[in-house]
């Protein structure tokens, strides 16, 4: 149930329909935009719901009350007056601009990390990203340095100011990733680890949640409101492909999801075009398509030498290519009116980011 209070009404309103919620034992979430205070009702029984609302809705302030149909009440946008802004550093996921988060897919040494920072930072992106915890299909593959690949990651921020995303594979790991990374990623096969989910959801520090391999986008946002209805609100949504009965590329990048995610819901939506298709020569195109198509943002993995790289080289784009991608970026980006918002200042060495 959502509770949509009156523009401008006194916060004392808003704080006794809170007091009203709380004695009737109820959760909630305060949505303040602009124009408007939305209360989002956690935990609410059928019986019970049109009683408490018919109450409600005739307490001073509140204009009116409406049911959230859908499985998914606070990540939906019906439930928030104005879209989610992330902010991570200089980085707005959902703000005006775009946010281009990038680095290799595993960081494999010191020198190749702090290598693919620098590189990525002077092409202009904002994150730097780079697994430390890695899930990989075969147990035989390099499965990342684990906490000294975070101890790494760390210093490449520190060297560079941009701040980190890493994934955190399990519950276990949450909380180191949570006190080293500004952006802890869940990868595409944990998207639905209900209990990774709600661990991160019992963090503050904001998340990027990858779509399932086979997952409807109506299971993707259910998993995010697992993630927000713990408490973090914080959620950035990855599509990174899908899988489907085409064998050219690695998955298919749902186009769709973009523009059906970010009606759905009030949350930034970005775009992995590296993991959708496999391949480094499609990235540009495919970067270039998720940003028309009004993606908040790219996650593309970059690597200093692709062809020495421990995971995903093949999907990797060099320093170079990555540099020229940024610039055809900023051109279509200024044509659908999102600039290419530019990477934190560098004389910020070592900055902790507060989200
Ligand atoms: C990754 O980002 O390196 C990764 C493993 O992605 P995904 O979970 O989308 O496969
Ligand atoms: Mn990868």
């Amino acid at each position: 149930m959502i509770v949509v209070m009156r523009a401008g009404c006194a916060d004392e309103h808003i704080s006794a329909v809170g007091r009203r919620l709380d004695e009737a034992g109820y959760g909630q979430h305060i949505s303040r935009g602009e124009q408007r205070t939305i209360i989002g009702v956690i935990g609410l029984g059928d019986a019970e719901k049109q009683t408490l609302a018919d109450q409600i809705e005739s307490m001073p302030g509140v204009e009116r009350v409406i049911f959230v149909l859908k499985p998914y009440k606070l990540v939906s946008s019906e439930s928030r007056a104005d879209r989610t802004v992330v902010r991570v550093g200089n980085a707005c996921f959902g703000g005006t601009g775009i946010v281009v988060v990038a680095g290799p897919c595993s960081v494999e040494s010191r020198e190749q990390i702090v290598e693919a920072a620098r590189a990525v930072k002077a092409a202009g992106a904002q994150v730097l990203r780079g697994g430390a915890f890695k899930p990989r299909t075969s147990p035989y593959d390099f499965q990342g340095l684990g906490p000294e690949g975070l101890d790494l990651l760390a210093e490449a921020r520190a060297e560079t100011g941009l701040p980190i995303v890493t994934e955190a594979r399990a519950v276990k790991d949450v909380e180191l990733v949570a006190e080293q990374a500004d952006i802890i990623q869940i990868g595409a096969r944990n998207m639905q680890n209900y209990d990774l989910l709600q661990a991160v959801g019992e963090t503050r520090v904001p998340v990027v949640l990858k779509r399932g391999l086979s997952a409807t986008i109506d299971e993707w946002l259910k998993a995010a409101e697992y993630v927000a209805v713990n408490g973090n609100m914080n959620i950035i949504l990855c599509e990174r492909g899908i899988r489907t009965f085409e064998t050219s590329t690695r998955n298919t990048l749902d186009i769709s999801a973009v523009p059906v995610a970010k009606q759905l819901t009030h949350l930034p939506v970005i775009v992995d075009p590296s993991h959708a298709g496999g391949r480094r020569d499609i990235v540009p195109a495919l970067s270039l398509a998720a940003i028309a198509a009004g993606a908040d943002g790219l996650l593309i993995e970059v690597h200093p030498h692709p062809d020495r790289a421990l995971s995903d080289g093949a999907q990797s784009l060099t320093p170079d290519a990555f540099a020229r991608l940024m610039s055809e970026l900023r051109s279509v980006g200024e044509a659908v009116g999102r600039p290419l918002v530019q990477a934190p200042r560098q004389d910020l060495p070592g900055a902790s980011w507060e989200p």
